[in-house]
């Protein structure tokens, strides 16, 4: 069984941007300018926003954090994204989800330029991915992708089965598997809460991607032997023996799935840090571009 290290992989991806960034330095260059937006005070979104901010800072971009009160009205936030758009030195930002619930998410996110949606959620983005287009593509499926090809991992003729139908991850994750091209190239089946006999499939698939938020669901009487298992959950589970009070739960049963698996990503330390990695890459591309069409 192999360990897919996404903190060993994602740090890799740093060190890889961080060189492009000096030599941008070194030619008298603009280096990308990165915001986030940030409604309200959650605490796992301030979390998630920081770390993005700490990694601008970490491979040499410029960022910047925009935070606005759990009050802001739709309409104050679709002001604040005009002027992001209408800023020529931020080449990309990103609205951390989820909205307080006057703000439409799916309005916030169409107002985004598509130039600048280095998230990737924008309708003309997500359409040009389905397409194999040359596109922002979403930053969790993207560090997927990027881990299931640094390892190596053969996915043309495969059966990989997602868990989960968000737009965020488990429906561009589908898309992208069954492109043509490496990785991808797989049989895919698209499961969700309605699925009927969902460990009939799983037991079935070569590779599963698990991104539905439920502590521990994929268990290893769920798998077949071999497996590859990505692991996209995320969920706080509160521990009074932990420091936080919580622990970071994945949505793989790891200590017995890992045992059948052959690949397998851990939780910390598997998607979670490449998402944040190729959040970078997408900021990084949309500095290429900004910098083409300026000249
Ligand atoms: P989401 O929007 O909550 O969607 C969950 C999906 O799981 C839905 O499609 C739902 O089906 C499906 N589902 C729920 N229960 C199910 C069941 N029993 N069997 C099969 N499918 C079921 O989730 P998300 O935003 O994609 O996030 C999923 C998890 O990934 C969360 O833990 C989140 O924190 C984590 N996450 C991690 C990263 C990262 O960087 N590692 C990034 C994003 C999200 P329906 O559509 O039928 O409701």
């Amino acid at each position: 069984m192999t360990i897919l290290d996404g903190k060993k992989v994602s740090n890799d991806i740093k060190d890889e941007i961080t060189i492009e960034v000096k030599k941008m330095k070194e030619n008298g260059e603009k280096v990308p300018h990165l915001a986030a937006v940030i409604v309200g005070n959650d605490g796992a979104s301030l979390t998630y926003v920081g770390s993005k901010v700490r990694s601008c800072e970490r491979v040499g971009f410029e960022s910047t954090m925009v935070r606005l009160s759990n009050t802001t009205s739709e309409v104050e936030l679709l002001d604040k994204i005009e002027e992001l758009n209408n800023n020529d030195d931020i080449d990309g930002f990103i609205i951390q989800l989820p909205l307080p619930p006057q703000i439409n998410t799916q309005k916030v996110l169409m107002a985004v330029h598509p130039d600048k949606d280095v998230d990737g959620f924008h309708p003309m983005n997500f359409g040009k991915m389905a397409l194999d287009m040359s596109t922002f593509i979403p930053a969790t499926p993207f560090g997927i992708l990027e881990l299931l090809d640094r390892y190596g991992v053969e996915t043309k003729g495969k059966h990989t089965v997602v868990i989960g139908r968000s737009h965020i991850v488990g429906r561009p994750m589908s898309i992208l598997m069954g492109r043509k091209g490496f990785p991808g190239n797989s049989t895919v089946t698209l499961t969700h809460s309605h699925t009927k006999n969902i460990t009939q499939i799983t037991s079935q698939a070569d590779i599963i991607i698990s991104a539905l938020g439920v502590p521990n669901f994929l268990k290893a009487e769920m798998i077949k032997d071999d497996a590859v298992i990505i692991d996209v959950g995320i969920t706080r589970v509160p521990d009074d023996s932990a420091a936080r009070g919580y622990i970071i739960t994945g949505d793989v049963d790891f200590d017995n799935v890992s045992k059948k698996a052959s690949y397998i990503t851990p939780v910390p330390g598997g998607v979670g840090p490449m998402t944040i990695a190729m959040l970078l890459k997408n900021t990084l591309l949309a500095r290429e571009r900004h910098r083409a069409y300026s000249k």
